[in-house]
């Protein structure tokens, strides 16, 4: 295991970053896993991401002005080491770009860049296909919105209503499945939406891609992953610690 490798592996911190309200950590970012045919397969948090590094399990996969580039921890550990000189050269000279969105994982002497993308060396596998139906998609389809009143609620307030009643032979399925708030929910009871004079603000249809993949997808940091994700139609899962 190459020296530096080593240090980088006992000494991982990462400065806090400012993320509009929130802050958190550059180690919980997220990080695109492609397998050895650039295939995405997973998605995982940074910290994760430098471990596969470590162990030489997995190569950075840069991406610039629509090339891609292979490293190993160690050359892109140079390549940061070099980053970080002319961003340290720029901002002296007043000219950094304000528009590079990079974060920086620091390590004992040096920082390294926190990469976006990674790909598995030795892993065949494919991308599980089909989006899972379940609570955390459903609501991400619904941006955490009761679909019943249109209001934005924290998970903790929300339900699943199955919009034509399960009694009515409703079955539990994307077209028939809704975010709903807890007061809608027992407001509407086991009626149909016509019954309880209750309109959806949106019909409920199965999402194309992962409702949660489409969110990162919005966020500039991960601009380069759609290289990846783009052209194709796998359906990428996102692990629950992701940020
Ligand atoms: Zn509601």
């Amino acid at each position: 295991m190459p020296a530096a490798a080593a240090t980088l592996g006992n000494s991982l911190h990462a400065s806090p970053l400012r993320d509009g309200a929130r802050t958190h950590s550059v180690l919980e970012l997220s990080v695109l896993v492609l397998n050895r045919s650039f295939v995405a397969v997973h998605v995982v948090n940074v910290r994760r991401a430098i471990s596969l590094l470590f162990r030489q399990l997995a190569e950075v996969v840069h991406v610039e002005q629509g090339q891609y580039a292979s490293y190993s921890l160690e050359n892109w550990r140079e390549l940061s080491q070099l980053q970080a000189e002319l961003r340290a050269h720029e901002l002296a000279h007043g000219k950094a770009d304000d528009h590079v969105l990079q974060d920086w994982v620091r390590a004992i002497g040096y920082e390294l860049q926190a990469p976006r993308v990674i790909r598995l060396t030795n892993c065949d596998r494919m991308p599980r296909q089909g989006l899972r139906f379940n609570r955390r998609n459903v609501f991400a389809r619904d941006g955490n919105r009761c679909q019943y009143c249109g209001e934005r609620f924290p998970l903790s307030e929300l339900s699943l209503d199955h919009v034509v009643p399960r009694s009515r032979g409703g079955t539990a399925t994307w077209e028939n499945i809704v975010c709903a708030c807890v007061a809608c929910n027992v407001r509407k009871g086991g009626r149909t939406p016509q019954e309880a004079r209750m309109d959806l603000i949106r019909q409920p249809v199965r999402p194309k891609r992962s409702p949660l993949l489409a969110l990162k997808l919005g966020n500039p940091r991960y601009e380069s992953w759609k290289n990846f994700v783009d052209r194709a139609y796998w359906l990428v899962d996102l692990s629950e610690q992701v940020s």
